[in-house]
């Protein structure tokens, strides 16, 4: 561990590292000021079509820059920020910040889509819906235009509200996707009756994909059972050329990683959009 002791008392790790419990708890304090006061900084990725090499999307990560200790990642505080009730908050300035991303985005030729992540909370949230209308109102996009990324787990803590909401947002147009498939508790079985579009494969599996024969195969069976149940297929994580090159053999739909590119902030990521695609 590379810590630096700060003058206030916190310890900044290497990025890679994520802050200790009682660290993230102090930052809480802060984060209702962070969110007035625009400390949040929503990064993208793109999302690759595998066998066009276009890029299709994006998705949004968000960052804290934070005044004292730098630039934060989610894993930091989005976990505090669901005890501490401040979710809300921080998915509403996400969806908005987003959409309004994509709108800009949308001025090329082809209508790129944003991927929201949305933490257990915010999906049973009674008040989601009406949240996303009004962001889609204000930045002026369609709905078409969003996919919300759900975990597995969030969908199990109270799968009846789950496809409840899930319907709804189906039903106003919103694409969904279930994020870091194959590390949840449920199967392709138990999501069968969701309006699911999209599944993304873990980037656990993804990592030692060419190394772990088992890795290998349970990405083949998730890539051939959501081609049957009509879901586009996308891996995360892609670092290297022989992973992605494998991926393309086996059919998978679409590719995300730090080999195609890395979150980067809106004016960084149009610049690179230019460049690349
Ligand atoms: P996720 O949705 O599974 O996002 C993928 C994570 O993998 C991101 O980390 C991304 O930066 C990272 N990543 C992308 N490509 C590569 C790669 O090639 N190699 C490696 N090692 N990592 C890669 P990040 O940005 O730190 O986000 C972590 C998690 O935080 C996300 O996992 C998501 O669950 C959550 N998150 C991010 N933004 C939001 C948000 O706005 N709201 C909520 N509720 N959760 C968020
Ligand atoms: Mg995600
Ligand atoms: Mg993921
Ligand atoms: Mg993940």
């Amino acid at each position: 561990y590379r810590a630096k002791h700060l003058a206030s008392g916190y310890v900044l790790y290497d990025p890679k590292y994520n802050l200790h419990s009682a660290e993230k708890l102090g930052l809480m304090a802060e984060l209702r000021q962070a969110i007035d006061q625009n400390q949040l900084v929503l990064y993208f990725q793109p999302k690759l079509a595998l066998k066009t090499g276009r890029v299709v999307g994006f998705e949004a990560l968000v960052r804290w820059q934070h005044p004292r200790l730098g630039l934060l990642g989610p894993n930091d505080f989005i976990l505090a920020a669901e005890q501490t009730g401040l979710i809300g908050s921080l998915t509403r300035w996400v969806m908005e910040s987003a959409l309004t991303f994509i709108q800009q985005a949308a001025l090329q030729d082809d209508p790129l889509r944003v991927s929201v992540n949305l933490s257990a909370r915010s999906l049973h949230d009674a008040n989601l819906l009406e949240m996303i209308n009004e962001a889609i109102s204000a930045s002026g996009t369609k709905p078409e235009l969003l996919m919300l990324e759900i975990t597995e787990t969030a969908i199990v803590l109270d799968p009846v509200r789950a496809k409840k909401t899930l319907d709804a947002l189906s039903q106003r147009g919103i694409k969904l996707s279930i994020d870091d498939f194959g590390t949840g508790y449920t199967s392709l079985a138990s999501i069968k009756d969701l309006p699911i579009n999209e599944i993304k494969i873990d980037r656990s599996f993804i990592k030692n994909m060419l190394t772990d024969n088992k890795d290998f195969m349970i990405i083949r069976s998730i890539i051939e059972l959501g081609h049957n149940l009509g879901l586009t297929t996308v891996a995360e994580g892609i670092e290297d050329k022989d992973a992605m090159h494998t991926l393309l053999t086996l059919g998978c739909d679409e590719v995300q990683g730090y080999l195609i590119c890395r979150p980067k902030a809106s004016d960084q990521i149009l610049l690179w959009l230019s460049e690349n695609n």
